[in-house]
This record gives structure tokens, sequence and C-alpha cells, in this order.
């Protein structure tokens, strides 16, 4: 009986994974080539030209698409339109990486490099701001652009900054500094490098003793999960602990194919977190965040950051207040699963790091007791033991 349901939701799997979608039809591709990481990459559009052939473009994202490609380079995978509603020109998905005209505008309140990496660059691609973790930039490249991306200078080789590994010199550093016990790999997408290179690079930092936990930042199975194979599974395993955290900013974004990446790299035993960032028009409202929440706790994905946009040049149209972030910590905290629940943050320009902002559920301190405001506005009183 058992075996015979797991057999019937296998091929049920199966069936929804291997399903090709309607828009196939405009490359003439076959299930086989649909579901290549390689053919997906090739076929990803990357101008007007491309993309009017999937979708209708407004005048506005015509006219921006004749100049953003300066500032950071257009690429939207086949799999990622698939997802999208090709008449729905406000569709959220299409507005991350469809640009729009205020992309080129430029205004006081931004800058290149808004979360100060460059200042704490320790060797080329190598950032060292916390006591105790590094982040890498292993690549520039991402099998899909975002068009509010916070290292649009240096990713994808359009912007200002050239991007610049020097892998020996971050080696050397690593060893040197026995206080760092996590790198975190980014970039760009890690997940774009061969197995074979991603291999030799996790080896290496493999070898060096202090180093207790590897992780892994990529937008790669949302935007390309067939390049989530079993062989790049059990690479990773091979390197545990090492967790990842994806970037999903919709709960559209999560289809059959997303989960089914998602469910391989779960059972392979690594720790799956997301990342959002909250955007006006994407996911701008407690509803979207909590269905997003909800389905990533499906695909055995926990909700780790979600963050406020930086202010990067060229992206105004993104940015929420920071109250509407704290405002849906708020609509999401005791109302759900703790599990659910990101923590909000601003990464603070001019190098400060992450800061966390919550709602504040402390209403008054006074002696032998503390006031609290539980999450549905009840006011409770907890008395404070006096301390020795
Ligand atoms: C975000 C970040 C990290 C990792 O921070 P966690 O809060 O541990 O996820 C490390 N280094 C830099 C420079 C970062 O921006």
């Amino acid at each position: 009986m058992y075996g015979g349901l797991c057999r019937e939701s296998n091929r049920r799997m199966q069936n929804e994974s291997t399903k090709l979608p309607p828009l196939a039809k405009i490359w003439g591709a076959t299930t086989e080539q649909w579901h290549d990481a390689a053919w997906q990459m090739r076929h990803a559009c990357c101008s007007a030209e491309d993309l009017e052939r999937v979708l209708s473009l407004t005048p506005r994202e015509r006219s921006a698409l004749q100049q953003a490609g300066c500032r950071l380079a257009v690429r939207v995978t086949p799999h990622f339109l698939s997802l999208m509603d090709p008449l729905d020109e406000s569709d959220p998905l299409r507005r991350q990486v469809i640009p729009q005209p205020e992309e080129l505008e430029r205004h006081p309140e931004e800058l290149t490099d808004p979360c100060g990496e460059q200042r704490d660059e320790k060797a080329p691609g190598l950032v060292h701001r916390y006591p105790d973790r590094v982040l890498l930039l292993c690549t520039d490249r991402c099998a899909s652009y975002c068009r509010y991306c916070t290292r649009a200078r240096m990713v994808s080789g359009s912007g200002d900054d050239q991007w610049r590994l020097d892998w020996e010199a971050a080696l050397r550093y690593l060893r040197e500094h026995t206080e760092v016990r996590d790198v975190l790999l980014s970039g760009g997408d890690p997940l774009l490098l061969t197995d074979e290179k991603l291999n030799a690079m996790l080896t290496e930092l493999r070898r060096i003793p202090h180093i207790e936990l590897l992780r892994i930042g990529t937008r790669v199975p949302i935007m390309l999960p067939q390049r989530v194979t079993p062989a790049l599974c059990s690479l990773l395993h091979r390197h545990a602990p090492l967790f990842i955290s994806i970037h999903c900013n919709h709960p559209r974004e999560l289809g059959a194919d997303a989960e089914r990446a998602l469910g391989m790299l779960a059972d392979s035993g690594i720790p799956l977190g997301n990342q959002s960032v909250l955007l006006r028009g994407v996911n701008d409202s407690a509803e979207v965040q909590r269905a997003l929440v909800h389905r990533l706790l499906q695909c055995r994905v926990r909700p780790y950051y979600l963050y406020q946009c930086d202010p990067v040049i060229g992206t105004r149209h993104f940015r929420t207040h920071p109250r509407e972030g704290i405002d849906i910590i708020s609509a999401l905290r005791g109302f759900t699963s703790g599990y659910a629940v990101p923590q909000f943050v601003i990464d603070a320009p001019g190098g400060g790091g992450k800061v966390p902002l919550n709602p504040d559920y402390v209403v008054a301190e006074e002696p032998g007791r503390l006031l609290l405001r539980n999450f549905r506005g009840g006011i409770y009183e907890y008395p404070v033991t006096p301390q020795a």
C-alpha cells in the first residue's frame, strides 16, 4: 500500500518535471533540450529582439532595453520566462529581470557599492567584514540578471568595475587567518562554475583546518534548476557541512522544476535557506510574503533573510520604506510557523554590515517587571527576577 503510494507520487513528480511548458515551442525545444542547463544558457534572452519572441514588450521596456545593458547586462533564461504571464506587464517575475527606464536614473541616495564591500576587500574577490566569516566572489556571471543587483558594479561584466578573484591570494589570506571558520561563496552565481572548477575550489577550502562551514549563495535553483544534477548534488554532499542560500522573491518562482531541484539538494543533506529582497511591485505585501514563505517551507527551504533593497544606482523604483519590511514581519510573527519568519535586515551603507530590524515587543521596562506586547497586540507582564 505504502510502496504503491510512493510509486504513484514518484510517477506524478516525474511527469510534472518532464512536462514541457507551452513556451518551449518558440525554440522548438525537445523535452531533453529544455531540461538541459547548457541548452537553457545558450537560449537565454539577452536583447529586446530575443525577448520580443516571448513577451510583447511595452514601449517603456523596449526603450530601457536599448540602454540598460551598459549598466548591467540583460539575460533571462527560457525557464524563468516560462514562469511569467506573457500578457501581464506588471508580472512580478518580469519586473525583476526586464529593465524599466527608471533604471537609467541616478538619485542622490544611490551608490555604486552600497554595502561598502570594496573597503573590506582583503584580496581581489575576498571580502572580510565580520569576525569569523568571509565572502568570496567566485564569478561575475549569473544565469539571469536581477535589475536590482547589489553588485551591478561588477556583475555581468557591463558595469564600471571589473570582477577579479585572486584565488591564490585569497587562499593565502584564509590559511593565515585562523579566525575564519565560515566561507560564503557568492558572486555572481558560484553554481555556474563547472563541477570540476567548483569541486577544486571546495576541496582546497576544505583542506584548511580552521574552516568549519562552507556556504553557497545561488539563484540557480530558481533561474536554472536544470543545473541541479545528481552529479552536482553528490559533489556538494562530499564537502559537508555545506549550506546553500537560495534567492527567491515570489511564490511563482517555485514551480515544479525548482521544487524538484531543491528536493534533490535537500535529499543530499544540504540545509537550504532563502534570502529575498523586498521589492516594490514584486513582493511588497504581507499576502505575497506569506505565500512565499509557506511555499519555501514546502520546498524544504527555511526563510533566512528578507533584505531591504540596497540603494544601488538605478533602483529607486524598487525601494520600499523600511517600515514596510518591519510591518511584514509583524504580520508573520506569531501568525504562522516560526520557521517561516525570516530576519528583516538592512545592509548598512558605508560597510556597516547587516543590521536587523525588528518589531518592538517590549512596551516598557520597569523595576521588577517588563511590559510585553504579543503578536495580537495584547499587553502582558513578565515578572523580572531580582538579580543578585
Ligand atoms: C552577508 C555577509 C556575510 C554572511 O553573513 P551572515 O549573517 O552570517 O549570513 C559575510 N560577509 C559579508 C561581507 C556579507 O555581506
